[in-house]
């Protein structure tokens, strides 16, 4: 048996035993069989229930809930969609960017009700998020995050800060100035998981653990194919973001990305007396290769980012979870960021596969005809974006037409990632591309162009 606690900080303290629900014992009949339980499959099931109680519903999950990114994420849970408005703005209007973000704040305030309704604490602290600039070649990065959102008429959601207005939130060294975003909240990720997985079973739905998913079949008869027997159903969720690259019909519909992360030890008063951080803001920089904070509700600091490789063939081991050389520089960076933490002990590190598709655009679909929903393909942003899915499959699968079920990322189809050894090749050459301008940003102090093939290959 794994030992589950030891997959991350949040599924070590959430309050559960860990213990694995007993597994599918034969095939069934079900009207919704869900593959996953993490926040998509878990919110899908939340939503149709909370819609039609008498609904049988099956979430069939290879090795636990929570598993998976759920139970190990960066406990960001804010407003920021995967692709930027920006983009959004121009390919689908000025009107579906701005309803869309509003959509994702209204998620925030959705996972602080809905969590709160079940007796979840997930240690929500809505502080907001904070995009620092650590440079003068990070300053256009915030003004542009500032100008996106004033220009589409959302000013009143964010605010420039100057180098003084930063260091009054928290004192990080280098900072030049920042934008502060207003729709983002600190969470325990844990906790939120494990807590909805024993609400949807309270409401009726069937969690089966330690059951992997082989294959599905669509069309006339829908069915999740397991060792331990089939679930038919009317209909299909397909939840396992990242890992659905593992499977032989989705392989290619995204690719597994790794984030990894260290966590500090519980920070002295004295210490946090010279940092500040009282609200508990989310922190990233403006880095490409993308680094983020967070203060935990315990008193630590965790530090994350991207960096590690991507593996031949979309991989995904245990093992890449701790990829030695990135969790160090992630430490080495927390004593850049934070000099008189220089002898802060580190107690824990960990990361995980999200899950990217080929235009960085997620999707939340439903085909009637093939009886097969999805949510997936959230880049690193999906803690409140899963609660937007769970509830517009929900609507979908319902039949129900609604405000969100007309959002451009309903429907969306992206498109299939190359095969290998071209998508190996190409993910090193974006991953070293990002880590070379990064570099030269902060030696010459010039930001990089935006105009580089990388950059111009990875816009969202
Ligand atoms: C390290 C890391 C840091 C992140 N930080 C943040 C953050 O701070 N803020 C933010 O908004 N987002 C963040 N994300 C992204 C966010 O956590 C995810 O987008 C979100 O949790 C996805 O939820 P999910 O339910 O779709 O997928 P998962 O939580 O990955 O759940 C999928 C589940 O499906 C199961 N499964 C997969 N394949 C099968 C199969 N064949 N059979 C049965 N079961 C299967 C898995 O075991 C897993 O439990 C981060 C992700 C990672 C990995």
């Amino acid at each position: 048996m794994k030992d589950y606690k030891s997959y991350s900080f949040w599924l070590e303290t959430c309050g559960d035993d860990l213990t694995p629900r007993a597994p599918l014992d034969g095939s069934i009949d079900v009207d919704v069989a869900i593959l996953g339980a993490g926040y998509t499959g878990l919110w899908t099931a939340y939503y149709l229930l909370a819609k039609n109680p008498s609904l049988k519903i099956a979430i069939v999950e290879k090795e636990i809930a929570g598993f998976g990114a759920s139970g190990r994420n960066g406990s960001w849970c804010t407003a920021h969609f995967p692709t930027s408005l920006g983009m959004i703005a121009e390919h689908h209007g000025r009107e579906q960017a701005v309803a869309l973000y509003r959509a994702m704040a209204a998620s925030v305030d959705e996972v602080e009700r809905a969590a709160k309704a079940e007796n979840i604490d997930i240690h929500f602290m809505r502080g907001g998020s904070m995009t620092v600039a650590r440079g003068p070649q990070q300053l256009p990065s915030v003004q542009a995050g500032y100008e996106e959102f004033a220009g589409l008429g959302l000013g009143d959601r964010v605010a420039l800060l100057s180098k003084g207005q930063a260091d009054a939130r928290v004192k990080i060294e280098g900072v030049r100035g920042a934008v502060f975003y207003k729709d983002a909240a600190n969470i325990h990720p844990g906790r939120l998981v494990r807590g909805l997985a024993r609400a949807v079973e309270k409401k009726g739905a069937k969690i089966y653990e330690q059951t992997p998913v082989t294959d599905f079949s669509t069309g006339s008869k829908p069915a999740l194919h397991t060792p331990c027997g089939d679930v038919r159903a009317k209909t299909l969720v397909l939840a396992g973001e990242a890992y659905l690259s593992q499977l032989p019909k989705t392989r290619r519909v995204l690719i597994p990305v790794y984030s990894l992360m260290t966590l500090t030890e519980p920070l002295s008063a004295s210490d946090w007396a010279q940092i500040g951080w009282n609200n508990r803001e989310c922190v990233d920089s403006c880095r490409l290769t993308i680094e983020y904070m967070a203060k935990t509700g315990d008193g630590r600091i965790l530090f994350g980012g991207r960096g590690a490789p991507y593996h031949f063939g979309s991989r995904i081991e245990d093992e890449y979870d701790r990829h030695a050389p990135t969790i160090a520089m992630f430490q080495d960076s927390v004593r850049h960021w934070f000099p008189m933490l220089k002898d802060v002990r580190f107690t824990h590190a960990w990361g995980g596969p999200l899950g990217a598709p080929r235009d960085f655009m997620p999707t939340m679909m439903f085909d009637p005809g093939q009886g097969v929903a999805s949510a997936r393909g959230y880049v690193g942003n999906g803690v409140a974006t899963t609660n937007l899915a769970g509830r517009v499959l929900s609507d979908l699968i319902l039949g129900k037409q609604s405000e969100i079920t007309r959002l451009p990322c309903v429907n969306h189809r992206s498109p299939n990632w190359e095969i290998e050894p071209f998508r190996y090749i190409g993910v090193h050459f974006i991953q070293n591309a990002f880590w070379n301008l990064d570099l030269k940003a902060e030696r010459t102090g010039i930001a990089p162009s935006g105009k580089s093939i990388a950059e111009r290959l990875t816009r969202h």
